[in-house]
């Protein structure tokens, strides 16, 4: 793998609105940045309230108009195909942008981002024509059937971590379903969604289908979330964004539906097959610099391999390379900003302070004197009441926990507000089974990490969210509406 960009890539600055690039109305931009190098990217028009109300129009007139209303399901299929292509003809490029305003090692982008977004992008191209109704035998004279039809507009908002996928999460199922969009990307990261408008434009989606309107989560967010002519918002961040975004859109009764926060636990068990579950759970908690939702941040170990597992996974985490994202041997990229980074390590003081044991990183680093970067981070002796064990740090920080048996492993994973997801480690398959069905999480991954399909729900329990992302089921609930009709057979 090249260790500079092998593409320069184009660098969008301005809102994507109507298959058309726009200004915002007010002028404002703001700055997005390189994080490894602190070098400004470009400075990118600042969607506002006028903008998102230009995009919600548009995206309303999309609805109206039959070219993508009437559209047939089959014609929305191949639109669907044809992006998946177009997104993979410029992968290089693409990764390369996601690279460079995330932080990210190249590896993750090019080699797992973008060919999950383009294999998301073709299993919702394959809903698109499968979005059926019923017909239902009733009482009477009646022929009654369901229609599945879109919501309308729906508002896609997406954080970060991985910017084009939590995009193409969203986007291509509820664009499968046929409602028409406005997708605003995180402030931090907005460039590889305005490539993502631009691309659904070139390959023939029709204006206002899809719209995107980079901007402050306070300014443009808010405004897509008030706004009396969305139907839908979709959101993947924060819990404490999500619990403000369920309170504002009650005020029109949006549907919403929430993938939140996680402090999942990584739970290892003393019979299973150490070498992969220290492989496994460095991965779960050191992939995308634990900038991951579903991070396995409380990584709970059988007393009787406690010792061992602690000296093996600090091991790992010194060895775990920080440095250049672009680079080939580089594993632990940089954080996605300064005030992340400040957050991260703010969490590694508190683990300190409350006694926890360093065995490996906390410290803050640079490539070449620059960039935001934190070594892997390991703590020991976590007690589950510390704040490192209970708050979603969202960093290369793991808090290794003891647990003395099954019930009592099972007690420590379910001790958390959260309930993304879950990871097991063991050879006793019927004892996997047991703690996958008592582990109260969206996904539960047995003997291995991270794992995502298109095809597969994602989403959480408890303040985790609900609603779920991904699978032919997941799409229908989530971006279809079912209507009742009624035809009187005897008259
Ligand atoms: P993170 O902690 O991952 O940054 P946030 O929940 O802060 O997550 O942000 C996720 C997305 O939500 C971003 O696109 C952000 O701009 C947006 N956002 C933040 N605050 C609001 C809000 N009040 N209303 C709507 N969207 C918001």
């Amino acid at each position: 793998m090249p260790s500079t960009p092998s593409v320069t890539p184009t660098i969008p600055e301005r809102l994507w609105i109507a298959n058309a690039w726009a200004d915002a109305a007010g002028g404002g931009t703001f700055a997005t940045s390189n994080p490894a190098t602190g070098e400004v990217l470009a400075q990118v028009a600042a969607g506002e309230a006028e903008d998102v109300d230009r995009a919600v129009r548009a995206a309303r007139g999309a609805m109206e108009d039959p070219e993508w209303r009437g559209m047939s399901p089959h014609r929305r299929a191949e639109l669907l195909w044809k992006l998946a292509d177009a997104l993979e003809a410029e992968a290089d490029e693409l990764a390369t942008l996601e690279t460079l305003d995330n932080g990210k090692t190249f590896f993750e982008s090019r080699k797992v981002d973008l060919p999950s977004v383009v294999e998301n992008f073709r299993y919702f191209a394959g809903v698109a024509d499968k979005i059926q109704g019923n017909t239902i035998p009733v009482a009477g004279p009646f022929l009654n059937y369901t229609l599945r039809e879109p919501l309308g507009v729906v508002g896609c908002i997406v954080p970060w971590n991985f910017p084009l996928s939590l995009a193409a999460w969203k986007v291509a199922p509820a664009l499968a379903c046929g409602n028409a969009v406005v997708l605003k990307p995180a402030e931090q990261t907005p460039l590889t969604a305005l490539r993502l408008g631009e691309l659904a434009a070139r390959v023939g989606f029709p204006e206002g289908a899809l719209n995107v309107v980079p901007g402050f989560g306070s300014k443009a967010g808010a405004a897509l979330v008030r706004h009396p002519d969305v139907d839908a918002i979709a959101f993947t961040g924060s819990t404490p964004v999500g619990k403000a975004i369920m309170r504002e859109a009650a005020e029109t009764l949006k549907k919403v539906s929430l993938e939140l926060g996680g402090k999942s636990p990584n739970i290892v068990f003393a019979d299973a097959d150490l070498k992969a579950a220290v492989r496994g759970v460095s991965t779960g908690i050191f992939y995308g610099k634990g900038e991951v939702c579903a991070a396995g941040s409380r990584v709970l170990v059988e007393r009787a391999v406690y010792d061992d597992f602690v000296e093996a996974l600090a091991a790992r985490a010194q060895k775990t390379t920080v440095g250049d994202p672009m680079s080939p041997d580089t594993r632990l990229g940089a954080i996605v900003s300064e005030q992340q980074l400040e957050r991260v390590l703010g969490y590694v003081e508190s683990g300190k302070e409350d006694g926890a044991r360093l065995v490996a990183g906390g410290e803050r680093t640079t490539v070449d004197g620059r960039g935001n970067f934190v070594t892997a981070t390991v703590f020991a002796d976590v007690d589950p009441a510390m704040k490192i064990a209970r708050e979603e740090i969202f960093g290369p920080v793991a808090a290794l926990i003891p647990f003395e048996d099954l019930d009592d492993a099972v007690r420590i994973a379910n001790q958390t507000v959260y309930g993304l997801a879950a990871g097991i480690w063991t050879r006793d398959i019927g004892k996997a089974h047991r703690v996958a069905s008592q582990v109260r999480a969206g996904t539960v991954w047995i003997n291995t990490y991270n794992q995502y399909d298109s095809a597969s729900p994602f989403g959480g329990y408890k303040q985790s969210g609900f609603g779920r992302d991904l699978g032919y089921d997941s799409a229908l609930e989530k971006y279809t509406q079912v209507k009742s009709v009624w035809v009187a057979m005897d008259r």
